[in-house]
């Protein structure tokens, strides 16, 4: 196993890949797959909340490699983002094991073919190896992940539902189901709390695979197809519903059997999927319904043109030329063709402006590669003198596998480039709805008689097709909601009033004394504070809510005199890599500074963003489609919270979208 080089960590790392227990399935089956399995047992427990486990027969991880299976970017799988061109692995990144160890605590055992017997390794928040010892485990790899999130209360809060936790279980579930009919071969078994939810055996073909899941009825009414187009190198072959198929047995109103892959990865791919849909409800059902086929559809591309590094899961993949989705019809022959007609039709002015942009573009990428290239050979200098690495010819080989241009190295560029693009000239993003002046009067009508009392009070006229806009109008203009940057908003504002760190047992209490401060007046603030009531050793807690909602148990120690009391953390927030002293100082600074008195006022910086970050991510997780009630719901919360100080979501972005103001005599 070997560490990625810093260029390749910066391109390639994520660190969001774990946030709900699918995605820890997802990476543990996953690297069971990549180390060969035929056998793979998952078993959750309490919806994975106090256990998963994954467990294979494959290749096993061997004795010298252990140290570093679990330390971030160390991954036997690839080299460099250079051998991103040529993957066969799911995996690639060496994220997935450390990042499960930071949310939970992480057991793997295993044996290779060499071992004698197995060895059960404990791992730390780092990854790293706490104590070790010999098991009986045949073959294979056991990864077991206790007491997930455990440290990270709001993501698990956020679990508190029966029906969110039965939606995990699904979501696993599913995803075992695409891999089962991936790999005929491969048997899986899936236990939830001891009763077994599904499982396959080892079968000969695809066809046998999808059987098992979707019974011979509905297999009855499929038939398989093939599609080979050697120009494009694409290959295309799966199961469709047939012809003269009952269609109410190849049916259904949700997506959860249309299968699609890419290079063997299940992914979502959501215009596909539209475009399967739209086809088949036009041809085959013969109406405009809004009904998904069962369909499975394998596609085969070359691997240098898909970009599976999109999202942290690789559940999105972008493909090279969208050829697939936009172009259905036209080949690339085609398109170029049309391209050059176009171009015949330009003046030279135009042909001209073309020409400066295209050169300007190609000089931008070189100018990229050249820095690529030179933050490389400084960052390879620089780590060879803190770390032995494997070889420096391995580094030199390095640096001159990027200079040929690499078929995903643009296409990262460029997903950088727009990223910060973005962020610099305000992208406006431009959409066309439908609308009719007269349906509006006509709704406006019927909310007039409500009244608007007040100038800025909201009234809800209609949902358009996007999830995340709502027309709303107060009485003197039109405008759009986005609920969700609502939502985002006041998530964060409870949080920052309310959530409370959990204190983690420190090894070694820290004993606070004015040098540590660096000031005395620390001190005497925290000895104005209140505490709860003696403990038998005489000792008691700070109980100011300031201190324990940030993470710190602060116990005072009492001396012979007053004089001699003191004070120590006796326990301390995990979830905030170096937390510590420094951000004590910055509540105390807060009090002494701004009379802060209010949780709120004294968050240091590294609480904020993390509860910008448990907010951010916990709103992404709404449902998609949110009904009229709920967003009258958050525009109450948004009122009784905000007031009428308009404010923005954590990004900053607008809550409201002006559209038009209303004229005075309505
Ligand atoms: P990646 O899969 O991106 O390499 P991971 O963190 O998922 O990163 O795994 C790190 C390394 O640990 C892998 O490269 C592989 O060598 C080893 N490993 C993880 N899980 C298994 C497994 N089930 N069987 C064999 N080796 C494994
Ligand atoms: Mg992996």
């Amino acid at each position: 196993m070997k560490q990625l080089p810093a260029a390749t960590v910066r391109l390639l790392s994520s660190s969001q890949t774990i946030t709900s227990v699918v995605s820890v399935v997802k990476e543990l089956v996953e690297n069971s797959l990549d180390a060969g399995a035929t056998s793979i047992d998952v078993k959750l427990e309490n919806y994975g909340f106090d256990k998963i486990e994954v467990r294979d027969n494959g290749e096993g991880i061997k004795a010298t490699d252990a140290p570093v299976m679990a330390v971030k970017y160390y991954t036997s799988k690839i080299n460099s983002h250079a051998d991103l061109e040529n993957l066969t692995t799911y995996g690639f990144r060496g994220e997935a094991l450390g990042s499960i160890c930071c949310v939970a605590e992480v057991l793997i055992t295993t044996r290779t073919a060499a071992d004698n017997f197995s060895t059960q390794y404990v791992l730390d928040g780092c990854g790293h190896i706490v104590s070790q010892k010999p098991s009986h485990l045949g073959q294979g790899t056991t990864v077991t992940a206790l007491r997930l999130f455990k440290n990270l209360p709001v993501r698990k809060q956020f679990y508190s539902t029966a029906k969110k936790c039965k939606d995990e279980i699904k979501k696993v579930l599913d995803l075992l189901i695409s891999y089962g009919i991936l790999k005929p071969d491969l048997r899986i078994l899936f236990i939830h709390n001891k009763a077994v939810l599904w499982q396959k055996t080892r079968v000969s073909d695809h066809k046998m695979a999808l059987t098992s899941v979707l019974g011979t009825a509905v297999m009855g009414n499929m038939e398989s197809f093939q599609y080979h187009s050697e120009e494009s190198q694409i290959h295309l072959s799966g199961f469709l519903p047939k012809h003269d198929a009952d269609h109410s047995f190849t049916s259904l109103s949700t997506p959860e059997r249309s299968f699609i892959f890419i290079n063997n990865r299940p992914i979502h791919q959501k215009d596909i999927l539209k475009l399967i849909r739209h086809y088949y409800n036009l041809k085959c059902l013969k109406e405009s319904t809004r009904l998904y086929p069962i369909f499975v559809l394998k596609i085969d591309v070359p691997t240098a043109n898909v970009d599976v590094n999109l999202t942290p899961d690789k559940s999105q993949v972008l493909l090279q030329n969208k050829f697939l989705t936009e172009n259905s019809k036209t080949s690339l022959e085609d398109a170029t063709l049309q391209i050059e007609e176009l171009w015949k039709t330009l003046s030279e002015e135009e042909k001209l402006k073309y020409e400066e942009r295209a050169a300007k573009d190609l000089e931008r990428y070189n100018r990229q590669i050249k820095r690529a290239t030179e933050q490389e050979s400084q960052i390879s200098l620089q780590d060879s003198r803190k770390k032995i690495k494997p070889s420096s010819s391995w580094n030199l080989a390095q640096k001159h596998k990027l200079k040929p241009s690499l078929s995903n190295q643009p296409k990262l560029d460029e997903l950088f480039q727009s990223q910060i693009e973005k962020k610099k000239n305000q992208n406006i993003k431009i959409v066309q709805i439908p609308f009719s002046m007269e349906n509006f009067k006509k709704n406006f009508e019927k909310y007039k008689n409500f009244e608007l009392e007040e100038k800025d009070e909201l009234c809800l006229i209609h949902n358009l097709k996007f999830p995340d806009a709502w027309l709303v109008t107060s009485k003197t203009e039109v405008m759009l909601l986005n609920p969700y940057r609502v939502e985002e908003a006041l998530l964060f504002k409870r949080l920052i009033e309310n959530h409370k760190l959990p204190a983690e047992p420190l090894e070694k209490p820290i004993i606070l004394t004015e040098s540590l401060f660096n000031g005395s007046h620390y001190l005497e603030i925290l000895y104005k504070m209140t505490a709860d009531d003696q403990t038998s050793s005489g000792s008691t807690y700070l109980s100011d809510p300031r201190l324990t909602a940030n993470g710190f148990k602060i116990k005072l120690i009492p001396g012979v005199s007053i004089a001699e009391n003191y004070l120590e953390i006796e326990g301390m927030a995990n979830c905030l890599p170096f937390y510590g002293v420094m951000d004590l100082k910055e509540i105390l600074n807060a009090i002494f500074n701004k009379n802060a008195k209010e949780v709120f006022e004294c968050r240091p910086r590294k609480v904020i963003s993390y509860l910008e970050g448990e907010a951010v991510r916990l709103s992404r997780q709404l449902p998609m489609y949110l009904s009229k009630e709920d967003i009258q719901d958050i525009i109450c919360r948004m009122k009784q919270q905000f007031g009428n100080e308009i404010k923005g979501c954590v990004h900053g972005r607008p809550f409201f979208h002006h559209l038009t103001h209303l004229p005075e005599d309505t």
